[in-house]
């Protein structure tokens, strides 16, 4: 077999939060399959870094009174608990703001801007007068241009769901300062990857095998032309203005290259550095034709690893990538737990945290990843099952049934003498090797596991066959009971083999055991003697993985009131006071009593109730209000309210409302619930204003 060569990476975490269970899956995923390679005895190197650009991080870091460089550190720093509690095993972990990152973003933009890919157009775009910047998508707020929504972000509406373009906003603000945004113009810099150049290399690509085939269609649709003859995906904006925490592109100064140019080129940075670090030649190995590059990645990435990171990498005339392996989200309990207001479902440092063994998790993550771009549901039944039943009652269970017979009875040392069932049973597990290893290579750990279990079943047929627990009962079988625990010390061996690459630590364990090595593929051999046995894996529990789903703090309303009522520095109400206004300012607001004629909830919305207001104006005014979640309709027939009566009406999804009724509420929705609707006292009549 020849050696492969392979540089294989995750996904670099944008270094603005802690990981999540998502990353843990990748990460998991990439290393099951690196440790596999390296028992094949074939050279990986295993490398990430952490995302350290863009405006998210330079916001985030100002927030917090630091650089974005201190700031990116403490972020880093936080990173090891999580890689070594659940046994993730990078060779290298880098940083894209590190010196090899600057200087190969560099590098590839020239070699790109000489293969005339690069190209310079003004654009127009929202610029904060305030912060004197430029203002990313997200940090542009205003009313939806379709619905009226409030405060919805410059490019989609959480409320109707539509999407637009930031210029679209009505009354846009800026996120930052709440300033009003001004259209500014500024030069960018573009990668034409719409070229007929890069959409015959993509095509070519593309197809190669590099991708799986769901994948494949996805790009084949950005690729096709569309109405105009043009491919879909445009060309891309690779540039950013000052201020932006990045690399500053090479003669342009002020310009610096968008977080997404300079990401990928981080895996080349960390390979670079961990080459430097142990005196290795990284221009030789990547210019060898033989190295493999592959990258595990999720679905939310694919255009930036299909599309323009092939393209780059080709165009600057470097190593293509051989393989960009999509994987699914992983969802919790059939995703109900991943709501935002239950924290990210399912905790990693938690877990650890509770003695929750991180090999279980790797085990049922194998047991349900295959070579598809699909979701994984971890669901903690399956979970319970699949440890308990599968790894410690098929797998483990096979050893602490035979070992503790070996100790005491022979001193040790296994018999070489095996019954035939026994010696066919070692011959079959020794044969399943190859395809197992190929199910590993193409990443169906899914299929791999099933095929160690039906292995593992077997083992247990002749268990069950043999009984040792009776034959130990009479002296005359000494010898019977020698050889059939033998076979099962044996037989425990090759599996724990083939579950190396998902369970690292256990088989370290199970060579100090059986004094075999099982770093290796390879057959290691026959067991001689074995160590006194210690329980090598415990069963999950039902309170474990109760206590690992339990919400962090119960965020019952009355004690989040009484938390925060009883805390003198909290704002009242849960936000500060606004800014003076004069009285001129507050005669501009007409505040009317209403009576609210009628009273009916609106179809296909649980928030609002529809009221027909009598103003006093000898006409009914229609006016939609957030409050269905407090009131029935008949409690606020007939009532009389507060009403803004000269706000500009709104087009809603539902029809115009014609102004806002008052009511007072906890500024923390969530942890304060609650809309009350205010009420005069009795002598007001409909029209009257307030003063
Ligand atoms: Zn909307």
């Amino acid at each position: 077999m020849t050696q492969r060569r392979l540089f294989v990476t995750t996904a670099l975490p944008y270094a603005n939060g802690k990981f999540h269970i998502g990353h843990i899956m990748e990460y998991i995923q990439a290393d099951i399959w690196v440790r596999f390679q390296k028992m094949r005895g074939h050279e990986v190197h295993f490398v990430c870094a952490d995302d350290a650009h863009g405006a998210p991080i330079m916001i985030a870091a100002e927030k917090a009174g630091q650089t974005p460089q201190q700031f990116v550190a403490g972020i880093a720093a936080g990173r090891k608990p999580y890689l070594d509690g659940f046994h993730i095993d990078f060779d290298n972990w880098h940083s894209t703001d590190g010196p090899e990152n600057h200087e190969l973003a560099g590098q590839i933009y020239q070699d790109l801007k000489r293969a005339g890919l690069i190209e310079t157009r003004t654009i127009e775009q929202f610029f904060d007068p305030d912060k004197a910047m430029f203002l990313p998508d997200r940090f542009i707020k205003g009313q939806c241009p379709k619905c009226g929504a409030k405060d919805q972000y410059g490019d989609n509406c959480e409320s109707c769901g539509a999407v637009y373009a930031p210029t679209e906003l009505k009354q846009p603000y800026s996120a930052l300062s709440g300033a009003t945004p001004v259209l500014k113009s500024s030069e960018h810099f573009f990668f034409k990857l719409s070229d007929p150049r890069c959409i015959d290399f993509l095509k070519q690509w593309t197809t190669s095998g590099a991708v799986q085939p769901e994948v494949l269609n996805k790009i084949t649709e950005w690729i096709a032309p569309g109405d105009d003859g043009k491919p879909k995906m445009g060309d891309w904006d690779i540039s950013r203005d000052a201020p932006y925490f990045g690399i500053e592109i090479p003669d342009a100064p002020g310009k610096y290259f968008y977080v997404w140019l300079d990401a990928p080129i981080g895996y080349l940075a960390s390979l670079k550095n961990l080459f430097a670090k142990t005196g290795r030649n990284y221009e030789a190995f990547m210019a060898d034709p033989a190295v493999e590059q592959v990258h595990f990645i999720g679905k939310d990435i694919i255009t930036f690893h299909t599309l323009f990171w092939p393209a780059m990498l080709h165009f600057s005339g470097r190593k293509v990538p051989s393989a960009v392996h999509v994987h699914g989200f992983l969802t919790v309990n059939n995703g109900e737990k991943m709501s935002k207001s239950r924290g990210t479902g399912l905790d990693p440092l938690k877990y650890l945290g509770l003695g929750m063994n991180p090999e279980w998790l790797r085990y049922y993550l194998a047991a349900k990843l295959n070579a598809k771009n699909e979701d994984v549901d971890f669901n903690a039944d399956d979970f319970l099952l699949r440890v308990n039943a599968d790894l410690v009652g098929k797998f483990v269970n096979i050893v602490s049934r035979s070992a503790g017979f070996i100790t005491k009875r022979f001193g040790g040392q296994l018999t070489q003498d095996f019954d035939p069932a026994g010696a066919a049973l070692l011959q079959t597990l020794a044969a399943a090797s190859e395809p197992i290893a190929g199910l590993y290579d193409q990443r169906e750990y899914g299929k791999a596991t099933r095929e160690i279990m039906a292995l593992a079943d077997q083992v247990n047929a002749y268990v069950d066959q043999n009984k040792p627990w009776e034959l130990a009962k009479d002296a005359t079988h000494n010898e019977r009971l020698h050889q059939v625990c033998s076979v099962l010390i044996n037989a425990f061996a090759v599996l724990s083999r083939y579950l190396a690459p998902v369970l690292p630590t256990l088989a370290r364990e199970v060579e100090k055991l059986t004094g075999l090595t099982l770093a290796s593929w390879h057959d290691a051999g026959p067991v001689r003697a074995i160590a006194p046995y210690q329980h090598l894996m415990q069963r999950v529990t039902p309170e474990q993985l109760e206590a690992l789903f339990e919400a962090p703090t119960p965020e019952q309303p009355s004690q989040a009131a009484e938390k925060l009522d009883s805390d003198p520095n909290l704002p009242p109400g849960g936000e500060a006071i606004a800014p003076t206004i004069t009285i001129d300012d507050f005669a501009k607001i007409d505040l009317r009593i209403a009576r609210i004629v009628q009273c009916e909830a609106v179809e296909g919305s649980t928030k609002l109730l529809r009221l027909t207001l009598d103003v006093g104006e000898g006409r009914m005014r229609n006016v939609f209000s957030g409050i269905a979640s407090m009131y029935k309709p008949a409690d606020l027939q007939g009532k009389l309210t507060v009403m803004v009566a000269n706000l500009a009406p709104r087009k809603m999804k539902f029809g115009l409302s014609e102004g806002m009724v008052l009511a007072a509420s906890h500024a923390d929705e969530k942890a304060q619930p609650g809309i009350y609707v205010l009420e005069p006292w009795p002598g007001a009549q409909p029209g009257m204003r307030i003063h």
